[in-house]
């Protein structure tokens, strides 16, 4: 990582036909006429940079276009490990952007390996860009090239902050969706079900002395029966049913268009698919048979998503009061 205390004023050099042979060879003077090429040496300077060197600074102002000559140069959008940054090798250019639009250096640039670079000023270059042809298709060309890798940039950050954004609404041990979802989708649904005049049955489904099996046969064990009853769980449901994990072991269901009698029935079958189980721990060992207890709860008319909530989870207490591994549906 480049530091400030590299921020050094950088040897100039003229340029001599070595630096010229090579200025040749990039992109910005391809198929240009011999005669502006020989007058390279009358506008154009040559830095040297040392790795890590930095050439220009974030938000630093910028008038200037480098060709890199030889060695190797970054330009990177920040100073977090994680920000893109791109390497350019002899032939290419940086700095065209910032000089074109007059706006503050977007990226840092900084040397990867001794490097070489051929510099030139704003008025030689846009005296260049008025006299030669080839010169200002080049350079489209070149900021043609540098618009596509950003909207690759662009699409790849966008592409990643999906996935972050999904990742954040599931639960990283059952892959199932998490609590936080749910509390989005939840109310969501209700509202759609209460305007199309549709039920609505939410559960509260818990698993029976789990911190018995835990303490029983380790925590790893537990992961394991925790990962095999959502799979049963979802395997269990229909698809339009929003199943979360709603914390340890603990989860929510909303069944859209169920009334008391259909959720019952959903969520006895989803008693019967965790009971019928059969677990191994991570050695092979067989793992006991695991119940659950279930508190239903009906949308009624004056029902909010707090109210469903709180009556499942009272129905739930008394599921787990009445000797658990049953499905007690709550009483408007
Ligand atoms: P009850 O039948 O009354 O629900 O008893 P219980 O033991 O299931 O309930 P309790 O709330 O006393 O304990 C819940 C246990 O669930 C304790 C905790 O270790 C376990 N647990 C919660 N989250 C996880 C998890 O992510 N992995 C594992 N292995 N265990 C978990
Ligand atoms: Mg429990
Ligand atoms: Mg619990």
């Amino acid at each position: 990582m480049p530091s400030s205390s590299h921020l050094a004023l950088h040897a100039s050099l003229s340029v001599s036909e070595a630096h010229l042979e090579l200025a040749k060879h990039c992109l910005l003077f391809r198929s240009v006429d011999m005669e502006t090429l020989q007058r390279i040496p009358d506008f154009c300077d040559v830095v040297k940079l040392a790795p890590g060197d930095i050439l220009i600074s974030l938000g630093q102002q910028n008038d200037k276009l480098y060709l890199v000559l030889d060695g190797e140069i970054r330009i990177q959008t920040g100073v977090a490990e994680h920000h893109h940054y791109v390497t350019l090798q002899a032939g290419e250019c940086v700095g065209e952007m910032s000089l074109i639009d007059g706006n503050p250096a977007s990226a840092i640039v900084s040397a990867v390996t001794d490097s070489q670079l051929l510099r030139i000023q704003q008025d030689a270059l846009w005296s260049l860009i008025e006299n030669s042809h080839s010169i200002a298709r080049n350079l489209l060309h070149i900021l043609s090239g540098r618009l596509r890798s950003n909207n690759v940039a662009m699409n790849e950050a966008l592409e990643q902050r999906a996935y972050f954004e999904k990742a954040a609404y599931l639960d990283s041990l059952t892959g199932v969706h998490n609590r936080r979802w749910l509390n989005k989708a939840f109310p969501r649904e209700l509202e759609r079900c209460q305007t199309n005049n549709e039920p609505l049955s939410f559960a509260f489904v818990d698993i029976d002395h789990f911190k018995n099996f835990n303490d029983s046969y380790g925590h790893l064990a537990g992961d394991i029966a925790l990962r095999a009853i959502a799979q049963a769980l979802t395997k269990a449901l229909r698809p339009t049913d929003l199943l979360a994990r709603f914390g340890g072991e603990e989860f929510a269901i909303v069944f859209p268009r169920a009334d008391a009698t259909v959720a019952i029935t959903v969520a006895e079958r989803l008693r019967t698919a965790v009971s019928q189980l059969s677990l191994r721990s991570y050695d092979g060992s067989s793992l006991p048979t695991i119940s659950l207890s279930a508190g239903l709860a009906t949308m009624s008319d004056s029902d909010d998503v707090e109210s469903l909530i709180a009556r499942a989870d009272k129905a739930l207490y008394e599921a787990k009061n009445s000797g658990r591994d049953q499905v007690v549906a709550s009483e408007v």
